[in-house]
């Protein structure tokens, strides 16, 4: 069992023989593949990618919307009556805000396809309050209450070690 993952900008540690691969939200590393074209580069985030890269392990950027066919740009979406877990169970779903359509099949294979870019990663980070990598935190029903997107939900289902930007800037 790998344990919990501690990374940190000031430098990464993994236990010997566990995954080197890290999962980063694509848009914290500077690309625009933000539902409105933008990005949300993040320096204490490309800081950590650095320092994981030097001890040796493998940034994988992923954007599980764009991998599920989502385009960029394209419309604002939120979950609806759950968080990603439930989404995954099929309790819940994701909407497009602007019209109410119903992308919840795009966000599940998105999140799949992401997932499978690292399939041996043990920890990811990932941008917060959003409806696919929010972790401990995204919009549900029109505020920002407590649960995972979806791509977050998935992660943590299989054991990973989650952390967001926001998390990066607590921890120090
Ligand atoms: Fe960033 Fe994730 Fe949204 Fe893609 S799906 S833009 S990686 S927060």
């Amino acid at each position: 069992m790998d344990g919990v993952v501690a990374v940190t900008t000031a430098g990464s540690r993994y236990h010997r023989g566990m995954s080197r691969d890290l999962l980063v939200s694509a848009c914290l590393l500077g690309r625009a593949c933000r539902y409105d074209g933008g990005t949300r580069g993040h320096d204490g985030v490309s800081a950590l990618a650095e320092a994981w890269r030097a001890g040796g392990g493998r940034v994988v950027p992923v954007c599980p919307e764009e991998l599920g066919g989502l385009g960029t740009p394209r419309p604002a979406a939120s979950l609806r009556r759950g968080d990603g877990a439930e989404v995954l169970r099929g309790k819940a779903r994701v909407v497009r805000e602007v019209d109410g359509g119903d992308v919840t099949r795009a966000f599940i294979r998105g999140a799949h396809r992401a997932a499978a870019q690292a399939p041996a990663a043990r920890a990811a980070v990932l941008k917060a309050r959003s409806p696919s990598c929010g972790c401990s935190g995204t919009h549900i029903d029109g505020a920002v209450r407590p649960g995972d997107g979806v791509f977050a939900a998935l992660l943590r289902a299989r054991g990973l070690s989650l952390q967001s930007e926001a998390d990066l800037e607590t921890s120090h």
